[in-house]
């Protein structure tokens, strides 16, 4: 099993890659999600150059491999599964599972993983709506638009939030606004940078613009 730390080199290089598409990932991107200097970043991407994890050039950026994308995917699965896990067996708040997982992710078995996905009844998706990798490292993420962007007075369904921080995911589950519930975009504002919602049975209620891009949707 490779270290905790290439692994989590590998699944960042993922993430920002889902945000770039074609281009590399900028070093200094990468060192900044990662938390440490340029120089710190650059050392490790060479040593995962040369075990062939990832295509690195000097000067413009890197990218995974195919190995090293099925390591980043093989990552993804077992964060997002444990995830669930901690929500729907141990009773966890959706809100504080990122966190636990983010070590979790590095400790468990394959064999514990994959009873764990047996147990849940081998779900798609986690708690936030971020699809989980199959075990052959195959993955499907469905195009969504945001609560900015989304048709007007079209019914939608809450798919995925695109934000893991605690304050913002309880602010989500007070007002209801989690994966699963469907809704309506009634009206944007852009002079009150506001987005104004009418949840299915509800009463409306109406978002900062920046809130409701975090919350992607589809067709109901
Ligand atoms: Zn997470």
């Amino acid at each position: 099993m490779a270290s905790s730390t290439v692994e989590n080199y590998l699944k960042q290089i993922y993430l920002e890659q889902q945000t770039m598409g074609a281009e590399l990932v900028p070093m200094g991107r990468l060192a900044t999600a990662m938390s440490v200097t340029p120089g710190t970043a650059t050392t490790m991407i060479k040593a995962l150059s040369e075990a062939n994890l990832v295509a690195y050039e000097p000067r413009t950026g890197v990218r995974l491999t195919k190995p090293g994308e099925q390591l980043a995917l093989h990552v993804l699965r077992r964060h997002r599964l444990v995830e669930l896990f901690l929500v729907k067996v141990l009773g966890l708040d959706w809100s504080e599972v990122h966190e636990e997982a983010e070590h979790l992710e590095h400790a468990v078995s394959d064999k514990v993983l994959e009873r764990m996905d047996a147990l849940l009844g081998h779900p798609s998706v986690d708690p936030h709506g971020d699809p989980i990798p199959t075990s052959k490292g195959k993955v499907t993420s469905p195009k969504l638009q945001s609560l900015a962007e989304c048709e007007l007075h079209r019914r939608v369904r809450i798919a995925r939030i695109a934000d893991q921080e605690p304050a913002f995911l309880q602010f989500l589950h007070k007002n209801a606004l989690t994966p699963g519930v469907s809704l309506t975009v009634e009206g944007r504002d852009s002079n009150a940078d506001s987005v104004t919602l009418k949840p299915t049975d509800k009463s409306p209620l109406s978002l900062g613009t920046a809130a409701a891009a975090k919350i992607m949707v589809e067709n109901a």
